[in-house]
């Protein structure tokens, strides 16, 4: 298959993990572009040298982006063809790149990208949780505050979650999350996808946190978190009656039992009812 290229941007995503992984374009963009913009020159070296691909790189990371981003606008405008990727996954996708995509934008540089291996898309499309609506927040901050705060402004985020962290951080991340968001939510931990150690196990956060602590090998090396996204209540399906009942009922027993009477009484499902009464808990209604 022969493919015209012409003078643009090339974004190439890179394997995450297994080499196999890397698309027929991509190998054939990297080795028709005139000059390759990589994140890590010894990286993208060996994964050329995987693929006999002989070709000219020059270094673009986060301390050179800005000045490398003019040279390489520079070379576009000549009529070159250049290709962006970093050290695995899609550039951009935190990593360096966006610097020099908007500058093209600027100067009415094409910019071309092609499909290929993400992390965050790999881990979600195994994870089992059924939500068309999801956001990716990248990286967790590493600071506890800033951290938990941005945990905290998550909490009703009704889209599933997806984070990167690193195995440093993982367990401080799910506490936060148990005592942020909630500590019945389902997480799915994807770590090393498409590598030989490759896992993803998802269970309700206290599960994970004490699944995690159980081996260190379960949050060895990369990690994707994803988490199921906030949901509503179901509160309309409750009847002003039962609400009736559950509050008169509340004034004199504890809450689980509260729920348990209303629920037999008005037969319908107790979690409906317990979810509602820990909602209205929290905002310290009851
Ligand atoms: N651009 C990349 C992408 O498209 O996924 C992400 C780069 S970011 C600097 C690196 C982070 O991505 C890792 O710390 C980890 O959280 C996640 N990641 C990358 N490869 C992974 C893998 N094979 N398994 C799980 N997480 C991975």
């Amino acid at each position: 298959m022969n493919e015209f290229y012409i003078s643009a941007l090339y974004i190439v995503p890179t394997p995450i993990g297994n080499l196999s992984d890397i698309t027929y374009r991509a190998l054939e963009t990297l080795k028709n572009v005139d000059i390759i913009a990589a994140e890590n020159i010894k990286h993208t070296t060996i994964l050329l040298k995987h693929f006999n691909i002989k070709n000219h790189l020059i270094l673009l990371n986060k301390d050179n982006e800005n000045k490398q981003s003019a040279h390489l606008v520079q070379e576009l405008k000549k009529g070159k063809k250049i290709a962006l990727v970093s050290n695995a996954g899609t550039p951009i996708i935190n990593d360096p790149g966006s610097i020099l995509i908007k500058k093209c934008h600027f100067f009415n540089i094409k910019v071309i990208p092609l499909p290929g291996p993400c992390a965050a898309i790999t881990a979600l499309s195994a994870s089992g949780i059924i939500n068309n609506r999801f956001c990716y927040e990248g990286f967790l901050p590493s600071k506890k505050k800033s951290r938990c705060d941005l945990l905290y402004s998550l909490k009703e985020e009704t889209r599933t979650i997806i984070f990167y962290e690193s195995k440093y951080r993982i367990i401080e991340s799910i506490q936060d999350i148990i005592e942020q968001i909630d500590e019945n939510r389902h997480i799915v931990i994807a770590r090393e996808i498409t590598k030989k150690w490759e896992s993803i196990h998802g269970a309700k956060a206290t599960l994970i946190l004490q699944w995690l602590k159980e081996d260190e090998y379960r949050y060895k090396g990369e990690i994707v978190i994803i988490i199921d996204g906030f949901k509503k209540l179901k509160t309309k399906s409750l009847s002003t009656k039962t609400l009736q009942t559950f509050s008169m009922l509340r004034k004199f027993l504890s809450l689980k039992t509260s729920v348990l009477m209303t629920s037999k009484i008005h037969k319908i499902n107790k979690n409906n009812l317990y979810q509602y009464a820990i909602k209205k808990k929290s905002d310290k209604i009851i």
